[in-house]
């Protein structure tokens, strides 16, 4: 079976609960039924997620995602959010370890390896975020940067628990800066992601994984990049904000 598409919209911290249901009206009226092999993830705020679940009940191809989780079952952690409250929303999706919860929040790639833990442990999927900062970038030393973030984050997992992860490729550097990566520089660090995966469990195990590019994609961009043969779909901040552009990124995939 050849891997999955997914066209992901991470709302972040934006739409209370009425912007948020109309957000998802209009998303689902513009776009069309994504095809087979395609998924669309929508990542609303947690006050979103019962309300959002109830709206893509049985809108096939529709999935939904959280934005982060704890990493306990349960306890006295006041204000976090456990993997097994997602799920019970009908969360099928968990964002882990995106640039701004590793910047803002202290991140680490250890935390990170629990949070993915917990997340499967629920039966639900990880989208784990990696990506360098510029001044990696500029110092050449962005493969290094992004393998030391999946060996520590992910390469604990079994090779059947890693067929429930999807990796993100999001350079920081891109991040709501409108400034793409180009298709190039998408592609390669795409299939040097392949590579490592490929070497720590096996070929097979890489082909199967979507890696998704994020980082101000957008209507005018997101053909060329999803064409390149290593993108396997992409994972939408500003743009999953408006319906039009989110729904125009959908039929680019
Ligand atoms: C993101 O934060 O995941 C993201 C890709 O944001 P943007 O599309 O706004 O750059």
């Amino acid at each position: 079976m050849s891997r999955k598409k997914i066209v992901a919209g991470n709302w972040k911290m934006n739409q209370n609960l009425f912007e948020g249901k109309q957000l998802i009206q209009d998303i689902l009226s513009c776009s069309t039924e994504p095809g087979a092999n395609v998924q669309v993830i929508i990542a609303p705020p947690f006050t979103q997620l019962a309300l959002a679940a109830s709206q893509l009940k049985d809108r096939s191809g529709f999935f939904l995602a959280a934005q982060n989780c704890h990493q306990e079952k349960s306890g006295a952690y006041t204000g976090e959010i456990a993997a097994g409250m997602l799920k019970s929303l009908d969360v099928s999706y968990v964002i882990i370890g995106h640039s701004e919860r590793r910047q803002y929040f202290n991140e680490s790639n250890q935390l990170l390896a629990q949070k993915t833990d917990a997340v499967l442990a629920e039966g639900m999927q990880v989208i784990f975020c990696v990506g360098e900062p510029l001044e990696i970038r500029d110092q050449e030393q962005q493969n290094d940067y992004v393998k030391t973030q999946i060996t520590e984050g992910l390469f604990h997992l079994s090779k059947d628990a890693f067929q429930h992860v999807i990796i993100a490729y999001e350079p920081i550097w891109a991040i709501g800066t409108g400034r793409t990566a180009t298709t190039e520089q998408a592609q390669d660090m795409h299939a040097f992601i392949r590579s490592v995966v490929a070497g720590h469990y096996d070929a097979a195990t890489a082909d199967q994984l979507s890696i998704l590019y994020g980082g101000s994609c957008n209507p005018a961009n997101a053909e060329a990049l999803f064409a390149c043969p290593d993108v396997d779909g992409g994972l939408i901040g500003g743009a999953s904000l408006k319906a039009k552009d989110f729904c125009s990124i959908i039929a680019a995939r």
